[in-house]
Parts: C-alpha cells; structure tokens; sequence
C-alpha cells in the first residue's frame, strides 16, 4: 500500500486532485479536484444517490443552504459545543489537536478525551513540542468557520458555514416530511459541503477543512425500533469490534449480521445501515476485508447519542472513521422545537399517536474519505506493463472508453476514430487520444483507470472493425462499430 503523501503526489500527476491555489503556496486543508477528480467524484455521489435515495421508497433527498439562520446552529448546540482540544507550545510555534498529538505519541484512541486527562497525560509521559517546549494548558477550540451576513461585519451580522448537513434536514423536516408524505420509518437525505476550522489537517483528503458529506436521517416511532428491511442483509457478513471487545482487548470479529443481532451486540438498524454501508462499497468493487464496523466506547460517545458506530477503512496510517453512524433519538428534532417554538412533531397514522419521531440511525459519510478508499482499492503497481492500473469500478472511473486513432497522421483513420467519438461520447465519457505511441496511450488510460480502449486503425476503414482493450485482463476483441455498445460493461 503506497503512502498517504505518495498517493496525494499521483494524485496531483494524474490530474485527479490539486492542493487549492497551489501557484500562490496553497492552503492547508484544502483541495481543488482535477478534471479526472472532478468526474471520479461525481460519479462517486450519484452512485450513492441512486443506491440510497433514488432506488428506495422510504427515502427522500433535499439539497439545503450553507448558511442558515445562526439560530440553526445554536440549537444544535455546534456554537457552545462543536470543540475540540487543541494543545499548543508555550512559544506559540506549534499547535495539534490534542487526541491526535496522544494517539500518535502514546499509540491508542484518544476520541472522547477531556482537557484535565490531556493534561494529565501530557505530564505523566513529559510531552512536549517537536522544538521541546512544554505546552501550555490544553485549550478548547470551536470549529465553526464564521463570517458575516450582508455589510456591516458584527455581532448581529455573523453567521457560520454548516460543519455538517445534517441540521439543515431537521430544520426542514416537518415541510420535507408533509410536501413528500413520508409514513414512519422514513429517512431524509442530503449531499453538499461541510466546513470545519480543523486544527490540523492532515493526511490529504482525509481530514480538510472544506469536504462534502453524504448523510442520512432515519426517523422511526420512538416506540418501534423493529427494521422491515432485515431480512436483505442478516446474512452479510460484519467485521465487527463492539466496545466490549475493545475493552476486553480482542479481535474484530467477522459475523452475520443477525447474529451480531441475536446476541445483542448492536440494534436492528445500526445492524442494517453497517451492512446496507459495506455493501454499498463492496457492489463498487471494494474488498470487505478493508472494512470494519466498531462501536464507540463510553466515553467517546457524543452526550446525545446513546450508541455510535463507525465504519472503519484500513488506510494506510491505520485503522479510521470512514463514516460515523450514531443513533440520535429525538435530541435534535426536540432542540430545534425548543429554540424555534415549532412544532416538528407528526402524528403517526399506524399506532394513531402524535410523536416526536427518533432518529435511530443517521449514517454520515465524508466524500472525500470515500473518494480516497475507491483510490486505495484501485490502485495497482502493475510491475509488468511498467504502469499503474486504477482498476475503479466502471460506474466510477473517470472516463468510460479512451477513442484511440492508431497514426495520427492519416485523414482517413482520423476521420473515422472522430466519427466513433462523436457517436460513443452521446452514452459515455469518452476521451480523444492521439499523442504518443498506442502502448503510452493505454498507460495514461491505465493510471486514471479507464476501463476500454478503443483503437481505429488502417483495417477499421475497410472492415468497419474497431479493437476492444479491456484494461484490467489487457485482452483485445475486435468487434464492429455498431456493436461497441454491447461490448462495454458498465
Ligand atoms: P473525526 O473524528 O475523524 O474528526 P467526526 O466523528 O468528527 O470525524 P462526523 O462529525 O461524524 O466526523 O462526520 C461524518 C463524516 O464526515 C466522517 O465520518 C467523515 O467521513 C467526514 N468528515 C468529518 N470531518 C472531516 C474532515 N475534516 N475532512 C474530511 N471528511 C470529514
């Protein structure tokens, strides 16, 4: 597995991803995608659109604003709360968010930790600054970026960029859940982006301070907790590390779904959304050995989530958050009824009760760490053909088929490769190559993982066939031109 700065260098070379403003010394935390980046993504959120809201009945999308009422935010307690430790130098040279500076230094899981235990630990193990000044007290930090609404800069003016999208839907829900007359159990979904002043970024994509999120809000009677969809997933297998286990110093355990179920170790829809999630990655080509599901451990717990489980990705600095999935009850439908004096309550046709619906499962994933793990899975050293190969799944590579016109030089393969383009470019993304050698050609499909090739060459012109190259198996077909289309498996 390559690192995580190598990777962020192929990144830059292949046109996939760019350190934002890089001419002017770029700024940390955040990324500009390139022209394969920017397809790769795109294809990477509509495949989680149509699985997640297009293909099911019980969810809905809406697309909010970035900047809302500030009243959003401190109903939901991101203005008093949304914080995290920051350890500093007494100097001021140097400054790291305190869980990351502990986990680093003392090899374990600081999530959750308070500022008295950072400072105790930072005493007991003699921490200091990689210039060896002590540090100052541990501070807290909010990680809200603010700014200012209309002219005057002040007080009343100041507004925030949302740190995650989920508010927003609870903001909307009753509208959202009267204009689409969802019935219990319903989920509401949102894409966009997300903004967090983050102490330290670091590891490329992984932790920016500008990222997209994919997020769902799963509503249910407060009283039925049962999921209707169990039966799709209780034999797909979890990896699963329980807080107990964690505690108890053991192994993840890989185990069927209703077994995880059965012996209580998390609920029926935390249950289904960590499987519904895997499976969401493994259809797209990933390896679910890469995957695991670990609950959080007490003390990690946010104060209104009664349980939380992480997806976890083994990426190459360890085993990480990849999505959060955490059951918020009615915490913030009842903050929000609090602060606005709405009522965001329904009433519930099936047990004829008028509820406060719960929030049983809110999985939350960050585009941009999905982005890295499909880079991950597809990236192979191909020793023999002397390139890498980005076997991504077809539904989210970049480009679908490279048109390659084997000379360049001659009117009539020219004539002919551009005819196929025009035609194959109305179903497909489809890229014009003509420069260098027809191996160099495949290489620079191969590296932003373009799963075919099509080449037009002298013979094309007088038997109206074209050369198929696949880009995983390397294997050849020639087929004719008007049967490219049943050739190309996306
Ligand atoms: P972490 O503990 O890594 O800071 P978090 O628990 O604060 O993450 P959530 O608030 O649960 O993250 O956000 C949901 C998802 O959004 C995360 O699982 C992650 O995929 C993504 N995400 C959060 N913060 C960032 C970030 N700074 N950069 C990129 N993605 C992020």
């Amino acid at each position: 597995m390559i690192t995580i700065d190598e990777m962020a260098s192929f990144c830059k070379r292949k046109g996939l991803i760019y350190p934002s403003s890089e001419i002017y010394g770029g700024m940390s935390g955040f990324f500009d995608y390139g022209p394969y980046g920017s397809e790769m993504k795109k294809n990477l959120k509509d495949e989680w659109w149509k699985f997640h809201v297009r293909s099911r009945e019980d969810i809905v999308g809406i697309d909010g604003s970035i900047i809302t009422n500030p009243l959003v935010w401190k109903a939901s307690g991101h203005v008093e709360g949304f914080e995290d430790l920051m350890l500093v130098a007494e100097d001021g040279s140097f400054e790291i968010r305190a869980d990351q500076f502990l986990e680093e230094k003392l090899g374990k899981n600081f999530d959750g930790v308070t500022a008295e235990q950072v400072n105790e630990l930072v005493q007991k193990h003699k921490l200091k600054a990689p210039n060896g000044k002590s540090f100052r007290k541990c501070e807290s930090f909010n990680l809200m970026f603010t700014t200012n609404v209309g002219p005057k800069a002040n007080e009343k003016s100041k507004a925030y960029l949302r740190p995650e999208t989920a508010q927003i839907i609870f903001a909307d829900f009753k509208l959202i859940q009267e204009n689409a007359r969802m019935k219990l159990p319903f989920g509401i979904a949102q894409m966009g982006r997300a903004f967090r002043n983050e102490i330290s970024p670091r590891n490329f994509l992984f932790r920016c301070r500008e990222f997209e999120q994919l997020e769902i809000e799963y509503f249910v009677h407060p009283k039925q907790k049962k999921c209707p969809y169990m039966k799709e997933y209780e034999d797909f297998e979890l990896n699963v590390f329980s807080a107990d286990m964690q505690e108890k110093n053991l192994k993840p355990k890989k185990m069927k779904v209703k077994e995880a179920v059965k012996n209580n170790l998390m609920n029926e829809w935390h249950a289904y959304f960590l499987a519904l999630e895997t499976d969401w990655f493994v259809r797209l080509g990933c390896n679910p050995d890469n995957f695991r599901a670990r609950q959080h451990l007490k003390d990690e717990l946010a104060h209104y989530s009664t349980d939380c489980w992480d997806l976890e990705y083994k990426f190459p600095f360890g085993w990480k958050e990849l999505e959060g999935i955490a059951d918020r009850s009615d915490y913030d439908l009842k903050r929000h009824m609090e602060y606005s004096k709405k009522d965001l309550s329904l009433f519930d046709e099936a047990s004829k009760e008028k509820i406060v619906p719960h929030v049983i499962a809110e999985p939350s994933l960050g585009v941009d760490r999905a982005f890295l793990v499909f880079l991950y899975e597809a990236y192979h050293d191909d020793k023999k053909r002397g390139n890498i190969v980005l076997k991504l799944h077809p539904k989210i590579a970049p480009v679908n088929v490279a048109v390659l016109p084997l000379v360049s030089n001659k009117e009539n393969v020219l004539g002919n490769a551009r005819e196929v383009f025009n035609e194959l470019k109305k179903d497909y993304v489809c890229f014009f190559d003509t420069g260098g050698s027809i191996g160099r050609r495949y290489a620079r499909q191969d590296e932003i993982g373009t799963p075919y090739c099509v080449t037009i060459d002298f013979e094309t012109l007088e038997d109206g066939k074209v050369t198929i190259r696949d880009r995983d198996t390397t294997k050849q077909e020639r087929v004719k031109i008007e049967d490219i289309g049943k050739h190309l498996r996306f």
